[in-house]
Protein backbone atom coordinates (compact mmCIF):
# COMPACT_ATOMS: atom_id res chain seq x y z
CA UNK A 1 0.00 0.00 0.00
CA UNK A 2 1.70 3.24 -0.78
CA UNK A 3 0.54 7.26 -0.55
CA UNK A 4 1.00 9.58 -3.39
CA UNK A 5 0.53 13.58 -3.58
CA UNK A 6 -1.86 14.37 -6.57
CA UNK A 7 -3.06 18.24 -7.08
CA UNK A 8 -5.74 19.45 -9.81
CA UNK A 9 -3.80 22.52 -10.90
CA UNK A 10 -5.66 25.51 -11.65
CA UNK A 11 -6.17 25.60 -15.45
CA UNK A 12 -8.33 21.98 -14.59
CA UNK A 13 -10.19 24.04 -11.26
CA UNK A 14 -11.38 26.57 -13.44
CA UNK A 15 -12.73 24.55 -16.30
CA UNK A 16 -14.70 22.52 -13.37
CA UNK A 17 -13.77 18.87 -14.11
CA UNK A 18 -12.55 18.69 -10.36
CA UNK A 19 -14.83 15.93 -10.16
CA UNK A 20 -14.12 13.73 -13.52
CA UNK A 21 -10.63 13.72 -12.29
CA UNK A 22 -11.25 12.44 -8.88
CA UNK A 23 -13.65 9.86 -10.47
CA UNK A 24 -10.30 8.83 -12.64
CA UNK A 25 -8.90 7.83 -9.13
CA UNK A 26 -11.60 6.50 -7.74
CA UNK A 27 -12.60 4.59 -10.64
CA UNK A 28 -8.96 3.15 -10.75
CA UNK A 29 -8.18 2.03 -7.37
CA UNK A 30 -7.21 5.07 -5.40
CA UNK A 31 -8.55 6.17 -2.48
CA UNK A 32 -9.07 9.77 -1.22
CA UNK A 33 -7.58 9.79 2.07
CA UNK A 34 -7.05 13.78 2.53
CA UNK A 35 -7.99 16.54 0.25
CA UNK A 36 -8.62 20.23 0.02
CA UNK A 37 -8.69 22.92 -1.90
CA UNK A 38 -6.59 25.90 -1.29
CA UNK A 39 -4.91 28.81 -2.93
CA UNK A 40 -1.14 28.44 -3.00
CA UNK A 41 0.91 31.99 -2.35
CA UNK A 42 3.64 32.55 -4.64
CA UNK A 43 6.34 31.28 -1.38
CA UNK A 44 4.47 28.13 -1.25
CA UNK A 45 4.80 27.56 -5.49
CA UNK A 46 8.28 28.36 -5.40
CA UNK A 47 9.12 26.39 -2.25
CA UNK A 48 7.19 23.40 -3.79
CA UNK A 49 9.09 23.02 -7.11
CA UNK A 50 11.90 24.10 -5.29
CA UNK A 51 13.71 21.09 -7.30
CA UNK A 52 12.82 23.19 -11.08
CA UNK A 53 14.79 26.20 -9.75
CA UNK A 54 17.05 26.51 -12.35
CA UNK A 55 14.76 25.57 -15.06
CA UNK A 56 13.90 28.45 -17.48
CA UNK A 57 10.37 27.67 -16.83
CA UNK A 58 10.60 27.54 -13.08
CA UNK A 59 9.10 31.71 -13.15
CA UNK A 60 6.03 30.43 -15.39
CA UNK A 61 5.45 26.97 -13.29
CA UNK A 62 5.18 29.59 -10.39
CA UNK A 63 3.19 32.16 -11.91
CA UNK A 64 0.77 29.55 -12.98
CA UNK A 65 0.45 27.15 -9.90
CA UNK A 66 -0.63 30.48 -8.20
CA UNK A 67 -2.96 31.87 -10.24
CA UNK A 68 -6.13 30.25 -8.86
CA UNK A 69 -7.10 27.45 -6.70
CA UNK A 70 -5.84 23.95 -6.54
CA UNK A 71 -6.89 20.59 -5.12
CA UNK A 72 -4.45 18.67 -3.55
CA UNK A 73 -5.32 15.15 -2.32
CA UNK A 74 -3.31 12.09 -0.88
CA UNK A 75 -4.32 9.24 -3.46
CA UNK A 76 -3.82 5.58 -1.31
CA UNK A 77 -3.34 1.97 -2.95
CA UNK A 78 -1.03 -0.80 -4.23
CA UNK A 79 1.30 1.12 -6.29
CA UNK A 80 0.06 4.47 -5.99
CA UNK A 81 2.64 6.39 -7.34
CA UNK A 82 2.78 4.77 -10.54
CA UNK A 83 -0.45 4.22 -10.56
CA UNK A 84 -1.29 7.89 -9.99
CA UNK A 85 1.27 8.58 -13.22
CA UNK A 86 -0.03 6.12 -15.72
CA UNK A 87 -3.94 7.61 -14.86
CA UNK A 88 -2.34 11.15 -15.50
CA UNK A 89 -0.68 10.52 -18.64
CA UNK A 90 2.87 12.54 -20.13
CA UNK A 91 3.77 15.73 -19.19
CA UNK A 92 3.03 17.02 -22.24
CA UNK A 93 -0.67 16.77 -23.16
CA UNK A 94 0.13 16.18 -26.84
CA UNK A 95 2.51 13.62 -25.98
CA UNK A 96 -0.50 11.65 -23.32
CA UNK A 97 -1.95 8.60 -24.55
CA UNK A 98 -5.38 8.47 -25.16
CA UNK A 99 -7.92 8.44 -22.29
CA UNK A 100 -5.36 9.91 -19.49
CA UNK A 101 -5.99 12.68 -17.39
CA UNK A 102 -4.06 15.37 -19.23
CA UNK A 103 -5.00 13.91 -22.83
CA UNK A 104 -8.60 14.84 -21.71
CA UNK A 105 -8.56 17.82 -19.54
CA UNK A 106 -5.19 19.50 -20.35
CA UNK A 107 -4.21 22.16 -23.13
CA UNK A 108 -0.44 22.62 -22.80
CA UNK A 109 2.40 21.71 -21.02
CA UNK A 110 2.60 24.43 -18.23
CA UNK A 111 -1.44 23.83 -17.75
CA UNK A 112 -1.43 20.20 -18.10
CA UNK A 113 -4.37 19.31 -15.13
CA UNK A 114 -2.57 17.46 -12.84
CA UNK A 115 0.69 17.12 -10.64
CA UNK A 116 2.09 13.57 -8.88
CA UNK A 117 4.42 12.34 -6.91
CA UNK A 118 7.04 10.79 -9.06
CA UNK A 119 8.89 8.80 -6.75
CA UNK A 120 7.57 7.27 -3.19
CA UNK A 121 10.47 9.00 -1.63
CA UNK A 122 9.01 12.76 -3.02
CA UNK A 123 5.48 11.45 -2.25
CA UNK A 124 6.53 11.50 1.56
CA UNK A 125 7.82 14.64 1.55
CA UNK A 126 5.12 16.24 -1.03
CA UNK A 127 2.60 15.17 1.54
CA UNK A 128 4.30 16.71 4.55
CA UNK A 129 4.56 19.75 2.87
CA UNK A 130 0.61 20.44 2.80
CA UNK A 131 -0.76 18.04 5.05
CA UNK A 132 -0.64 16.94 9.04
CA UNK A 133 -1.48 13.77 10.15
CA UNK A 134 -5.01 14.73 11.44
CA UNK A 135 -5.89 15.55 8.00
CA UNK A 136 -5.13 12.08 6.80
CA UNK A 137 -7.86 9.42 7.31
P1 LIG B 1 5.55 16.13 -14.28
O1 LIG B 1 6.21 15.32 -13.19
O2 LIG B 1 4.93 15.28 -15.36
O3 LIG B 1 4.57 17.15 -13.74
O4 LIG B 1 6.70 16.96 -15.03
P2 LIG B 1 8.04 17.69 -14.50
O5 LIG B 1 8.35 17.31 -13.09
O6 LIG B 1 9.08 17.49 -15.55
O7 LIG B 1 7.65 19.24 -14.56
C1 LIG B 1 6.89 19.83 -13.53
C2 LIG B 1 5.88 20.76 -14.14
O8 LIG B 1 6.57 21.84 -14.75
C3 LIG B 1 5.03 20.16 -15.28
O9 LIG B 1 3.92 19.45 -14.83
C4 LIG B 1 4.62 21.40 -16.03
O10 LIG B 1 3.50 22.03 -15.41
C5 LIG B 1 5.83 22.30 -15.88
N1 LIG B 1 6.69 22.22 -17.08
C6 LIG B 1 7.48 21.19 -17.47
N2 LIG B 1 8.11 21.47 -18.63
C7 LIG B 1 7.73 22.73 -18.96
C8 LIG B 1 8.04 23.61 -20.04
O11 LIG B 1 8.82 23.29 -20.94
N3 LIG B 1 7.42 24.84 -20.03
C9 LIG B 1 6.56 25.23 -19.04
N4 LIG B 1 6.00 26.45 -19.08
N5 LIG B 1 6.24 24.42 -18.01
C10 LIG B 1 6.81 23.19 -17.97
Amino acid sequence: MQQTLSIIKPDAVKKGVIGKILDRFESNGLRIAAMKKIQLSTEDAKAFYAVHKDRPFYGELVEFMTSGPVVVSILEGENAVAKNRELMGATNPKEAAPGTIRADFADSIDANAVHGSDSLENATIEIAFFFSNREIL
